[in-house]
Protein backbone atom coordinates (compact mmCIF):
# COMPACT_ATOMS: atom_id res chain seq x y z
CA UNK A 1 0.00 0.00 0.00
CA UNK A 2 1.04 3.57 -0.75
CA UNK A 3 0.90 6.59 1.16
CA UNK A 4 1.64 9.86 -0.01
CA UNK A 5 2.36 13.46 1.72
CA UNK A 6 3.08 16.26 -0.30
CA UNK A 7 3.34 20.01 0.34
CA UNK A 8 6.08 22.87 0.70
CA UNK A 9 9.12 22.98 3.38
CA UNK A 10 8.01 23.11 6.91
CA UNK A 11 4.45 21.63 6.82
CA UNK A 12 5.16 19.18 8.80
CA UNK A 13 5.37 16.39 6.54
CA UNK A 14 8.16 13.89 7.86
CA UNK A 15 7.08 14.45 11.47
CA UNK A 16 3.72 13.62 10.17
CA UNK A 17 4.78 10.52 7.73
CA UNK A 18 6.91 9.33 10.69
CA UNK A 19 4.11 8.92 13.09
CA UNK A 20 2.28 7.81 10.56
CA UNK A 21 4.80 4.83 9.67
CA UNK A 22 5.11 4.12 13.50
CA UNK A 23 1.56 3.56 13.91
CA UNK A 24 0.96 1.92 11.00
CA UNK A 25 4.11 -0.28 10.79
CA UNK A 26 4.74 1.05 7.32
CA UNK A 27 8.17 2.23 6.42
CA UNK A 28 8.55 5.88 6.34
CA UNK A 29 10.20 7.31 2.88
CA UNK A 30 12.00 10.18 2.48
CA UNK A 31 12.06 11.62 -0.95
CA UNK A 32 13.56 15.11 -0.04
CA UNK A 33 16.36 13.06 1.49
CA UNK A 34 16.56 11.85 -2.42
CA UNK A 35 17.38 15.07 -3.64
CA UNK A 36 19.85 15.81 -0.43
CA UNK A 37 21.69 13.26 -1.86
CA UNK A 38 22.21 14.68 -5.41
CA UNK A 39 22.52 18.19 -3.69
CA UNK A 40 25.79 16.68 -1.48
CA UNK A 41 26.92 14.80 -5.11
CA UNK A 42 26.93 17.82 -7.05
CA UNK A 43 28.70 19.90 -3.98
CA UNK A 44 31.21 17.59 -4.26
CA UNK A 45 32.29 18.22 -7.92
CA UNK A 46 32.10 21.78 -7.06
CA UNK A 47 28.88 22.92 -7.90
CA UNK A 48 29.50 21.57 -11.95
CA UNK A 49 26.14 20.54 -13.04
CA UNK A 50 27.58 18.93 -16.19
CA UNK A 51 30.00 16.47 -13.58
CA UNK A 52 26.31 15.51 -11.34
CA UNK A 53 24.73 14.72 -14.61
CA UNK A 54 27.49 12.25 -15.70
CA UNK A 55 27.95 11.00 -12.01
CA UNK A 56 23.93 10.02 -12.69
CA UNK A 57 24.64 6.51 -14.14
CA UNK A 58 27.03 5.43 -11.14
CA UNK A 59 25.98 7.52 -8.34
CA UNK A 60 26.62 5.42 -5.06
CA UNK A 61 24.02 7.09 -3.45
CA UNK A 62 22.17 4.35 -0.94
CA UNK A 63 18.95 5.15 1.15
CA UNK A 64 17.89 2.90 3.80
CA UNK A 65 14.75 3.11 5.47
CA UNK A 66 13.12 1.01 7.97
CA UNK A 67 9.62 2.37 9.62
CA UNK A 68 10.65 5.63 10.99
CA UNK A 69 14.49 5.63 10.29
CA UNK A 70 16.13 6.86 7.38
CA UNK A 71 19.32 6.90 6.45
CA UNK A 72 21.60 8.01 3.50
CA UNK A 73 25.12 6.97 1.97
CA UNK A 74 27.47 7.82 -0.39
CA UNK A 75 29.53 4.58 -0.78
CA UNK A 76 30.07 3.41 2.41
CA UNK A 77 30.16 6.53 3.88
CA UNK A 78 27.14 7.65 6.38
CA UNK A 79 26.12 11.14 4.86
CA UNK A 80 22.56 11.27 6.69
CA UNK A 81 23.38 14.37 8.77
CA UNK A 82 25.69 16.20 6.17
CA UNK A 83 22.29 16.00 3.93
CA UNK A 84 20.34 18.52 6.35
CA UNK A 85 23.82 21.10 6.31
CA UNK A 86 23.46 24.73 5.16
CA UNK A 87 25.01 24.19 1.56
CA UNK A 88 22.41 21.50 1.16
CA UNK A 89 19.79 23.57 2.09
CA UNK A 90 20.73 26.55 -0.62
CA UNK A 91 21.31 24.22 -3.45
CA UNK A 92 18.64 21.48 -3.41
CA UNK A 93 15.85 23.67 -5.29
CA UNK A 94 18.39 23.97 -7.77
CA UNK A 95 19.23 20.40 -7.82
CA UNK A 96 15.76 18.82 -7.99
CA UNK A 97 14.91 20.95 -11.06
CA UNK A 98 17.14 19.13 -12.91
CA UNK A 99 15.29 16.44 -15.32
CA UNK A 100 17.83 14.07 -15.22
CA UNK A 101 17.96 14.39 -11.45
CA UNK A 102 13.96 13.81 -10.89
CA UNK A 103 14.22 10.90 -13.16
CA UNK A 104 16.72 9.28 -11.35
CA UNK A 105 14.93 9.79 -8.25
CA UNK A 106 11.66 8.84 -9.97
CA UNK A 107 13.18 5.62 -10.46
CA UNK A 108 14.91 4.90 -6.88
CA UNK A 109 11.45 5.93 -5.16
CA UNK A 110 9.07 3.50 -7.62
CA UNK A 111 12.01 0.85 -6.85
CA UNK A 112 11.85 1.38 -3.22
CA UNK A 113 8.29 1.07 -2.58
CA UNK A 114 7.74 -2.42 -4.48
CA UNK A 115 5.26 -4.85 -2.73
CA UNK A 116 6.22 -2.97 0.42
CA UNK A 117 3.76 -0.54 2.69
CA UNK A 118 5.20 2.32 2.78
CA UNK A 119 4.40 5.99 3.62
CA UNK A 120 6.55 8.60 1.35
CA UNK A 121 6.72 12.65 1.97
CA UNK A 122 7.72 14.76 -0.74
CA UNK A 123 6.28 17.44 -3.41
CA UNK A 124 4.97 15.87 -6.34
CA UNK A 125 4.57 12.11 -5.19
CA UNK A 126 0.59 12.44 -5.87
CA UNK A 127 1.13 14.14 -9.04
CA UNK A 128 3.91 12.52 -10.55
CA UNK A 129 6.08 9.82 -8.86
CA UNK A 130 2.45 7.83 -7.78
CA UNK A 131 -0.22 9.00 -9.56
CA UNK A 132 -1.78 5.64 -8.01
CA UNK A 133 -1.01 5.77 -4.66
CA UNK A 134 -3.92 3.97 -2.29
CA UNK A 135 -3.84 7.40 -0.18
CA UNK A 136 -2.98 10.96 -1.39
CA UNK A 137 -2.41 13.54 1.48
CA UNK A 138 -1.49 17.61 0.79
CA UNK A 139 -0.43 19.55 3.96
CA UNK A 140 0.18 23.38 4.33
CA UNK A 141 0.26 25.43 6.79
CA UNK A 142 0.95 28.97 6.54
CA UNK A 143 4.45 30.37 5.58
CA UNK A 144 5.02 31.85 8.94
CA UNK A 145 4.18 28.70 11.09
CA UNK A 146 6.25 26.48 8.19
CA UNK A 147 9.48 28.61 9.21
CA UNK A 148 9.44 28.52 12.75
CA UNK A 149 8.64 25.00 12.67
CA UNK A 150 11.63 24.32 10.46
CA UNK A 151 13.59 26.78 12.98
CA UNK A 152 12.84 24.64 15.71
CA UNK A 153 13.08 21.07 14.23
CA UNK A 154 17.01 23.12 13.58
CA UNK A 155 17.19 24.22 17.23
CA UNK A 156 16.05 20.56 18.63
CA UNK A 157 18.75 18.95 16.44
CA UNK A 158 21.49 21.22 18.41
CA UNK A 159 22.58 23.31 16.01
CA UNK A 160 23.71 27.04 17.43
CA UNK A 161 24.11 29.35 14.81
CA UNK A 162 20.60 29.42 12.98
CA UNK A 163 18.45 32.38 12.65
CA UNK A 164 14.90 32.15 12.03
CA UNK A 165 14.77 35.14 9.75
CA UNK A 166 17.41 33.05 7.47
CA UNK A 167 15.44 30.12 8.19
CA UNK A 168 12.09 31.93 6.83
CA UNK A 169 13.86 33.24 3.58
CA UNK A 170 15.15 29.99 2.51
CA UNK A 171 11.93 28.26 3.03
CA UNK A 172 10.51 31.41 0.80
CA UNK A 173 13.14 30.76 -1.64
CA UNK A 174 12.62 26.87 -1.73
CA UNK A 175 9.04 27.10 -1.88
CA UNK A 176 9.15 29.58 -4.61
CA UNK A 177 11.16 27.15 -6.88
CA UNK A 178 9.66 24.55 -5.82
CA UNK A 179 6.64 25.92 -6.98
CA UNK A 180 7.39 27.68 -10.47
CA UNK A 181 9.72 25.03 -11.59
CA UNK A 182 8.74 23.97 -15.11
CA UNK A 183 9.06 20.10 -14.26
CA UNK A 184 7.09 18.42 -11.83
CA UNK A 185 6.04 21.38 -9.74
CA UNK A 186 4.78 21.56 -5.99
CA UNK A 187 1.25 21.05 -6.71
CA UNK A 188 -1.84 18.94 -5.05
CA UNK A 189 -3.07 16.44 -6.72
CA UNK A 190 -6.67 16.81 -7.40
CA UNK A 191 -7.88 13.95 -5.79
CA UNK A 192 -5.17 14.58 -2.65
CA UNK A 193 -6.52 15.41 0.82
CA UNK A 194 -5.91 18.71 1.80
CA UNK A 195 -5.19 19.51 5.43
CA UNK A 196 -4.12 22.87 6.76
CA UNK A 197 -2.34 22.18 9.83
CA UNK A 198 -1.94 25.94 11.14
CA UNK A 199 -3.98 25.97 13.61
CA UNK A 200 -3.53 22.29 14.26
CA UNK A 201 -1.81 20.29 17.21
CA UNK A 202 0.75 17.56 16.38
CA UNK A 203 -1.96 15.13 16.97
CA UNK A 204 -4.91 16.47 15.30
CA UNK A 205 -3.42 16.23 11.97
CA UNK A 206 -2.21 12.77 12.26
CA UNK A 207 -5.54 11.84 13.75
CA UNK A 208 -6.78 12.78 10.75
CA UNK A 209 -4.85 11.37 7.92
CA UNK A 210 -5.29 8.45 10.08
CA UNK A 211 -9.08 8.35 10.21
CA UNK A 212 -8.53 8.93 6.49
CA UNK A 213 -7.26 6.04 5.90
CA UNK A 214 -9.07 4.16 8.25
CA UNK A 215 -12.80 5.15 6.83
CA UNK A 216 -11.58 3.65 3.07
CA UNK A 217 -12.66 0.42 2.05
CA UNK A 218 -9.11 -0.64 1.09
CA UNK A 219 -8.22 -0.38 4.43
CA UNK A 220 -10.54 -3.50 5.71
CA UNK A 221 -8.61 -6.09 4.75
CA UNK A 222 -5.10 -4.35 6.12
CA UNK A 223 -3.74 -5.17 9.74
CA UNK A 224 -2.17 -2.23 11.46
CA UNK A 225 -0.06 -2.55 14.07
CA UNK A 226 -1.29 0.56 16.21
CA UNK A 227 -3.56 2.78 14.21
O1 LIG B 1 11.52 17.76 2.04
P1 LIG B 1 12.85 18.43 1.99
O2 LIG B 1 12.85 19.83 2.52
O3 LIG B 1 13.96 17.60 2.56
O4 LIG B 1 13.16 18.55 0.42
C1 LIG B 1 14.30 19.21 -0.03
C2 LIG B 1 14.05 19.74 -1.44
O5 LIG B 1 13.94 18.64 -2.34
C3 LIG B 1 12.77 20.55 -1.65
O6 LIG B 1 12.92 21.92 -1.34
C4 LIG B 1 12.50 20.35 -3.13
O7 LIG B 1 13.30 21.26 -3.87
C5 LIG B 1 13.03 18.97 -3.39
N1 LIG B 1 11.98 17.95 -3.47
C6 LIG B 1 11.30 17.83 -4.67
N2 LIG B 1 10.38 16.82 -4.85
C7 LIG B 1 10.14 15.95 -3.86
C8 LIG B 1 10.81 16.09 -2.61
C9 LIG B 1 11.72 17.11 -2.44
O8 LIG B 1 11.51 18.62 -5.59
N3 LIG B 1 9.28 14.95 -4.07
Amino acid sequence: MIVVIDGPAGAGKSTTAREIARRTGFDYVDSGAMYRGFTYLYRLHGFDRSSLLKKLADHRLRFEFHVTDARAFHGDREITDEIRSDSVNERVSEVAAMAEVREAVRHMLRKVSKNRNVVLEGRDLGTVVFPDADFKFFLTADPTARARRRYEERIGRGETQVSLEDVRRNVEKRDHIDSTRDIAPLKKADDAVEIDSTFLTFEEQVTRILEHIRNTPEAHNMTFTRI
